[in-house]
């Protein structure tokens, strides 16, 4: 077996990266990990690792590789070896063994990427609505002076919901997987979503 020490430090971290197809800007991108629209996920070029402040993830070469690819840790060194032409060659395990593995984790790679677009999905419908209450703030706005009492219904109610809608989209944006989970099956964020993608 590898020298896991020797054969990280033959490769850097934004290589690697960047040899997975994720792009970097200054040594960061929007996190291939979890949905999000503003770059959290980035590489120490010194450290040699990666991190996500968004979803936590982090690691070396090998495990973003796992990752990413969905691989074993052999699957990951291969990948990096054969990227990179640092001549490893891991036999190991059988071939149904590794067959078998190679399905579990594509199909763990499916049900992620089937959840990122159910994210992005619900998102969409909460970004919009969000815009709408937005202007029925604005249009409903009572002007100085107004008693309390007399406020405007539309007005009071779009306050309402409208910071609930942006704690949504916070969590939409850097929350863990399993907090964006839940909103899903939220009963609120599932009628905006049916009410705005069936209106549209
Ligand atoms: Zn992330």
């Amino acid at each position: 077996m590898i020298n896991v020490k020797e054969f990280l430090e033959a490769v850097n971290i934004a290589d690697v990266v960047t040899a997975s197809g994720v792009e970097l800007k200054h040594d960061k991108a929007c996190c291939p990990f979890h949905s999000e629209r503003t770059p959290s996920f980035s590489v120490s070029r010194r450290k040699n690792i990666f991190k996500c402040f968004g979803c936590g993830i982090g690691g070396d070469a090998i495990k973003y590789i796992e990752l990413y690819f969905g691989l074993d840790f052999k699957g990951a060194v291969q990948w990096i070896s054969d990227q990179f032409g640092l001549g490893v060659k891991i036999g190991g395990g059988t071939e149904r063994e590794s067959r078998e593995k190679r399905a579990e984790n594509g199909i763990e790679r499916v049900l992620n990427k089937i959840y990122m677009q159910r994210f992005k999905h619900a998102e969409g419908a909460l970004i919009a609505r969000f815009r709408e209450l937005h202007s029925i703030i604005n249009e409903y706005h009572p002007p100085r002076g107004t008693d309390i009492c007399d406020f405007p219904s539309e007005y009071v109610n779009a306050l309402n919901e409208i910071d609930r809608i942006e704690y949504y989209c916070d969590v939409m944006a850097t929350g863990t997987m399993e907090d964006k989970k839940d909103l899903l099956a939220n009963e609120g964020v599932k009628s905006i979503e049916h009410r705005y993608y069936s209106a549209s």
